[in-house]
């Protein structure tokens, strides 16, 4: 019976590979190790009682009182805090689903890459903050990373039996989130409730906001340039607000190898989980007679700063990515809480970046966890300054 654990299982991308095992047989099928959450422990107990998972843990120690009582009879016991979500990424797995949102996911999944496991990666932050630390680490201990991101799922397929020299672009696609139809002007006010009515794609808050801000595609950008080792220049971005190619690679001769599917993370997830073999997946098929048409704009980077950063971040690589994306989740924190505008996430994401490039240790490539961790703190603190100087500017 193949060992599964997942971090993150209260989330979106932990409900839908939870989906897909009761799909494939539950408890039945897969022994279930670790479950972890965040706040939502009576979800996470209800998925440990299902799945009879051997330990249920959540990120925080003031909810273990209350998945310790929402498991009570169950015998699975439960654990609370940083140094037990290491405790169950060191419990022998064969595939762990790494799907914490933010860069709290990095250090659960860098400790399971020394067992040697199978790393089915969702968790965008870990590649960039971290990248050449966990593929070295996954390099050490014979791990395995399988991508499980959308667009780097359908690139990771597209590449399979190719040679990686013979790679000339990949093309990312973005759906454009839901304010890509909105005017300039009127992108600075939006509010949360109008960035989280996502077109296409059913995922966490946080995730969706970064849809329509395109962090999200920046983030993927730095982890394609990480994952598959390609120049910054080789990565191109297009909107295509059908979300039925999910990312493509061009080739040396030309051709174009194109991922397409309905847009359901559980064809990415299910690829991870089966990998290397494909198995039956319970997604709607593509009717190309009612598709319509498949359409294509530039993206724009005066639209989307985000995507100018990412490419700032690519040039200086260090700890920048680990600095970008702390600036960003503060940003993002701050904007969730009304604080400040739509717009000005990217405004603090840059200063942030700039105030760090004096000097700051921003190119400095990290040689542990640590480094990147005491530059994700310095580069918080920075946000929340420019952050708190927005809000009073807002109030007053
Ligand atoms: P969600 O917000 O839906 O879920 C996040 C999960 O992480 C929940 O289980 C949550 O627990 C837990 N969590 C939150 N904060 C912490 C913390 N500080 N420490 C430990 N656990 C925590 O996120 P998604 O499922 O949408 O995304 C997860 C990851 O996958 C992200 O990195 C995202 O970018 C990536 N991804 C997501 C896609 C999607 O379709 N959703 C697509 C591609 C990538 P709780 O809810 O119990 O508080």
């Amino acid at each position: 019976m193949r060992r599964i654990s997942i971090f993150g299982a209260t989330g979106s991308i932990g409900e839908q590979t939870i989906d897909l095992m009761r799909h494939c047989g539950g408890a039945q099928a897969f022994h279930t190790v670790a479950l972890t959450g965040g706040r939502n422990v009576a979800r996470l107990a209800e998925q440990a009682r299902e799945l009879r998972a051997e330990i249920a843990v959540t990120a925080y120690e003031d909810c273990l009182p209350a998945l310790r009582a929402a498991l009570a009879g169950s015998g699975i016991p439960a654990a609370a805090g940083e140094a037990a979500l290491l405790e169950a990424a060191d419990r022998p797995a064969d595939w762990i689903m790494s799907a914490i949102v933010g860069a709290a996911g990095l250090a659960p999944g860098f400790r399971a890459l020394r067992h040697g496991t199978t790393l089915a990666l969702a968790n965008k932050e870990s590649l960039v903050t971290a990248g050449p630390l966990l593929l070295a680490e996954a390099a050490r201990h014979g791990a395995r990373i399988l991508p499980v991101d959308s667009e780097h799922s359908a690139i990771f397929q597209a590449l399979v039996g190719e040679d990686m020299a013979a790679v000339e672009r990949i093309v990312l696609t973005a759906s454009g989130g839901a304010l890509r139809d909105w005017p300039l002007e009127r992108l600075a006010r939006a509010t949360v409730a109008e960035a989280l009515a996502h077109p296409n794609w059913s995922m966490g808050q946080r995730i969706t906001i970064d849809s329509a801000s395109m962090f999200n595609k920046a983030l993927e950008v730095i982890e394609t340039r990480e994952y598959f080792g390609v120049a910054p220049e080789q990565v191109e971005v297009i909107v295509h607000p059908e979300s039925i190619i999910h990312s493509m690679v061009g080739y040396r001769d030309g051709a174009i190898m194109a991922h397409l599917g309905v847009a359901d993370m559980r064809h990415a997830i299910g690829y991870a989980l089966n990998w290397p073999a494909r198995s039956a997946l319970p997604v709607a098929r593509l009717d190309f007679t009612t598709l319509g048409s498949l359409t294509f704009r530039p993206a724009d980077e005066t639209r989307y700063p985000a995507l100018r950063l990412a490419r700032e971040v690519m040039a200086v690589r260090g700890l920048a990515g680990a600095a970008f994306n702390a600036a960003k989740e503060i940003a993002l924190d701050h904007f969730i809480g009304g604080g400040i505008g739509f717009a000005d996430m990217a405004g603090i994401v840059e200063e942030t970046l700039d105030f760090l490039s004096g000097g700051g240790g921003l190119g400095n490539a990290p040689l542990s966890l640590d480094d990147v961790r005491e530059m994700d703190r310095i580069a918080r603190a920075k946000a929340a300054a420019c952050a708190a100087g927005l809000t009073a500017r807002r109030a007053g």
